[in-house]
């Protein structure tokens, strides 16, 4: 299976992602992860990524494109894959279409998740992460059983810098602007399922299972 989910910043696509890779056998490859561990490592390329990051704008294409056409070759994708967070441009879904085409694959299926905006802030707001295991949780709907700690590591959790209020609104925009085209654009492909990604996690990830096992 091969799969992207879409959707605005904080709807739950990573959340879900973990769950559903390990439930099909895929790969999960989270663009916003891949960055952060390049971000944390030095890298080269994470030190480009960093200002973009920290701005919540989107990182340019060709450093992003690169990061997911090593990992799409690698045998760890040949059962099929996951993509959280990519593509994230009509540019970025060209070069992932044409690079697939060379492959001999395409893809399968594209999730969009839809919640309403005032649901989105929430769940961006309330969202923490251990910095070791990087674990995700949130205050209300996944709070860790100690207040504050990863149920893993037993470390405090922190709060993405983009997740504070200040960067949120420009996230937002940003996806408007650049990552809404492609629901057309998977559309008229005819490869779109829209999923709603209202209520508890458990809920979502039900309504997801039902979906994925439907023919595509
Ligand atoms: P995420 O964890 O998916 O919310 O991503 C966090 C940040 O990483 C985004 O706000 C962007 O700065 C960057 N990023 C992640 N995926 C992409 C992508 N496909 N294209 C460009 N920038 C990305």
């Amino acid at each position: 299976m091969r799969v992207i989910f879409l959707g605005p910043p904080g709807v739950g696509k990573g959340t879900q992602a973990e769950y559903i890779a390990t439930k099909f056998s895929i790969k999960k490859l989270s663009t916003g992860d891949l960055l952060r561990e390049s971000v944390d490592e030095r890298t080269p390329l994470g030190n480009e990524a960093k200002l973009f990051m920290e701005r919540g704008e989107l990182v340019p294409d060709k450093v992003v494109i690169g990061l997911v056409e090593e990992k799409l070759v690698s045998p760890e994708c040949r059962n099929g894959f996951l993509l959280d967070g990519f593509p994230r441009t009509v540019a970025q879904g060209n070069k992932l279409s044409s690079f697939l085409e060379g492959m001999g694959e395409s893809l399968d299926r594209v999730v969009y998740f839809s919640l309403p905006q005032a649901d989105i802030i929430k769940r961006i707001s309330g969202r923490r992460s251990c910095p070791k295991c990087k674990a995700v949780y949130h205050l209300e709907s996944i709070p860790p059983k100690k207040d504050g700690v990863c149920n893993i590591c037993g470390l405090a959790l922190i709060q993405r810098n983009d997740d504070k209020p200040e960067t949120i609104q420009s996230r937002l925009v940003v996806y408007q602007n650049q990552t809404e085209p492609l629901i057309q654009y998977y559309k008229d492909r005819g490869i779109l399922s829209e999923l709603d990604g209202s209520g508890e996690v458990s809920a979502v990830q039900e309504r997801l299972v039902v979906l994925l096992s439907q023919p595509g």
